[in-house]
């Protein structure tokens, strides 16, 4: 046995972050991955996940300390052999707040009054999460009810997120592709945008999904309760009706009884304090309802979905400057990865301010006026037609009165779970993008029939390897696993190997060659243990990486196996060929 020291690893550029959780305190045993505490950039929050197992013997630092790469956390007494134990985890793939309640849990409150119905399992929310929760268990027998503000089921993902904006960036895909054509000597007239009919289209699709999704929770007999819902105590909630969008009440209350509960309600886009409210000044909802095609816009925060929409934006006309606190763009994915993006975007952007924070902003008659202090700031104010606020999402844990459920929310919304998603109530459990990072649809969804067949009483619990992440931008950067950059900041021995589409014929004939396929795999077993893809359909083949690393399938394995040509999703194969030096679509390897 000896002490070792548990460090801060990259964060990028930050050398001053906050702790603002701490989950370990002396005496306790951790595994590698364990989540040590969470620290708050002003961008992102993340949790720093132990690199060794052993038991805590020193703490060294408190919530409110400041933080950099490199400080020690904890000093451990290490197990004897764990060094090689830690799967391909990343502390982006396993959902960062699944960790059991740390904090004193809320005294409950008791509701004594009437209750107009009983429920088996009451879901709060209806996103991805929630819908996927409440079919999940009334496929398993127990009669459910989901509550819900909106009209229509779905949540972020089917109604103001995932969705629409799919809807949106495969039009602009199509006029792209229109254009490369060109040099094909196919020539098509400049495309006109009808604004409205192209709204009309977007919510054609939301409507499609939406309405599927009611039909199937009537043929589950899943009841539909329209309103927002509050706990009155750890077997009540109470549901004031909603109309229109969601945020209208009609006044008219209801009290359910549940012996389970579901917590699924999602996140809310931040809206920084200082921006005035004005029609020109929009979050990620307000940029789908495309009211307007502006002249120039600014996008606050260079993250996925604000790239996302500027991607849809700039396709349709818009000129955009996008602006940046930390020094890159779309942080996640290798670097290696954003670079090509970004040479295929850089057409787009009049400026991409990086080091650069927002510190003004004020609407006036001609445009919206906007400050920026930091390394790529303009000396006077920048005069925008619209301007979209993407610079983050925030839990929704402390508006749907957890306190009287007697469930412990954590500091900044998050609800703390285990892995089996319980709350520290064992029969009320939380999924979604309110229990932490990463927040996608596809973890809610398998968060929600893990929670839904606890509650069952199957054994199940939430044990994926990884959690893959993409940017549907053009070209899309799709990644899961470990990045090199990551491997590298944990000491990691690791190898890579990379196919470059300018080999792939189906990658040339698209006009795609500008992309790659890479494999980070571990330089003893060879087992793959991370992935990135940039190009057209990214998203689409990092499937097969994601379910290679939960199989534990080394490079061999998937260099072996027939993929079908000419496809893009070869290039998996062949990268996995490149790691094995039996490549024969390059020029020859070095030999080792
Ligand atoms: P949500 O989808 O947020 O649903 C929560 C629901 O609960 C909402 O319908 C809300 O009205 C309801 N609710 C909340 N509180 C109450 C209450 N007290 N009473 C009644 N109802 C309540 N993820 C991806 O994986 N892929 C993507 O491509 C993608 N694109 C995105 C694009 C955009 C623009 C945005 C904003 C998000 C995107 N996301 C994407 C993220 C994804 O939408 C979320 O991760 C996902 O919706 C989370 O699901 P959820 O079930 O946890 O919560």
């Amino acid at each position: 046995m000896s002490l070792v020291e548990i460090k801060v690893p990259d964060i990028g550029d930050f050398d001053s972050v906050p702790v603002i959780e701490l989950f370990v305190k002396v005496g306790d045993s951790i595994k590698v991955d364990d989540a040590i505490c969470t620290l708050e950039s002003d961008k992102a929050t993340m949790d720093v996940p132990s690199s060794a197992a052993g038991v805590v013997k020193e703490v060294l630092v408190a919530v409110g300390d400041k933080v950099g790469e490199g400080a020690v956390l904890l000093k451990i007494e290490a197990a004897a052999s764990v060094g090689a134990a830690s799967a391909a985890n990343t502390a982006a793939a396993a959902p960062a707040a699944a960790k059991a309640a740390p904090a004193a849990a809320p005294a409950a409150a008791s509701h004594g009054g009437s209750v107009d119905a009983e429920y088996d399992m009451v879901v709060l929310g209806a996103g991805p999460g929630g819908y996927s929760a409440a079919f999940r268990a009334a496929d398993l027998g127990l009669k459910t009810a989901i509550i819900e503000r909106y009209a229509t089921l779905g949540g972020v993902c089917l109604n103001v997120g995932c969705i629409p904006s799919k809807a949106l960036l495969h039009v602009a895909a199509v006029i792209e592709e229109a254009e490369h054509v060109g040099a094909a000597g196919i020539g098509f007239a400049k495309p006109s945008v009808d604004v409205d009919a192209l709204r009309k289209h977007k919510d054609g699709v939301i409507g499609k999904l939406t309405g599927g999704l009611a039909g199937m929770a009537k043929a589950r007999k899943v009841d539909v309760i329209r309103g927002y819902g509050n706990f009155l105590d750890p077997h009540h909630i109470e549901v004031e009706e909603t109309t229109g969008s969601g945020w209208d009440t009609t006044g008219a209350k209801k009290v359910v009884k549940f012996k389970n509960c579901i917590i699924a309600a999602g996140s809310a886009a931040v809206h920084l304090p200082f921006i005035p409210k004005d029609p020109r000044i929009v979050d990620s909802t307000g940029a789908l309802e495309l009211r307007q095609v502006p002249g120039k816009m600014l996008v606050i925060g260079g993250g996925i979905i604000g790239l996302e929409m500027a991607t849809v934006y700039s396709t349709l006309g818009t000129r955009l400057d996008v602006v940046e606190m930390m020094d890159g763009l779309m942080q996640g994915p290798d670097r290696d990865a954003v670079k090509v993006w970004e040479k295929q975007n850089a057409h787009r952007f009049d400026k991409i301010m990086l080091k650069t924070k927002t510190v003004g902003v004020e609407a006036k008659d001609d445009g919206i006026y906007v400050t920026f202090e930091g390394d790529g700031a303009p000396a006077e104010p920048v005069k925008y037609d619209m301007v979209l606020q993407s610079a983050g999402r925030s839990p929704n844990g402390n508006k749907i009165s957890a306190d009287k459920a007697g469930v412990v929310v954590g500091e900044r919304g998050f609800i703390p779970v285990d892995a089996q998603m319980r709350t520290n109530v064992p029969h009320i459990f939380a999924i979604g993008d309110i229990v932490g990072q990463p927040m996608l649809a596809h973890k809610a969804v398998h968060e929600a029939h893990v929670a839904a067949e606890v509650a069952a009483g199957h054994k199940a619990a939430f044990d994926a390897t990884v959690i893959p992440g993409v940017a549907y931008t053009h070209p899309e950067v799709a990644w899961v696993g470990y990045t090199e950059a990551q491997a590298k900041a944990e000491g990691k021995k690791v190898e890579t190997a990379k196919f470059p589409w300018a080999a792939s014929g189906r990658a040339i004939a698209n006009g795609a060659d500008y992309g790659f396929t890479k494999l980070i795999f571990d330089a003893e077993t060879h087992r793959v243990i991370g992935g990135t893809i940039v190009g057209p359909s990214a998203g689409d083949m990092i499937g097969e990486v994601c379910l290679a690393i939960e199989m534990g399938a080394d490079t061999v394995d998937i260099g072996k196996t027939i993929h079908p040509h000419p496809t893009l999703g070869e290039t998996v194969g062949m990268a996995a060929e490149v790691a094995h030096g039996s490549c024969t679509d390059l020029p020859p390897m070095r030999k080792k």
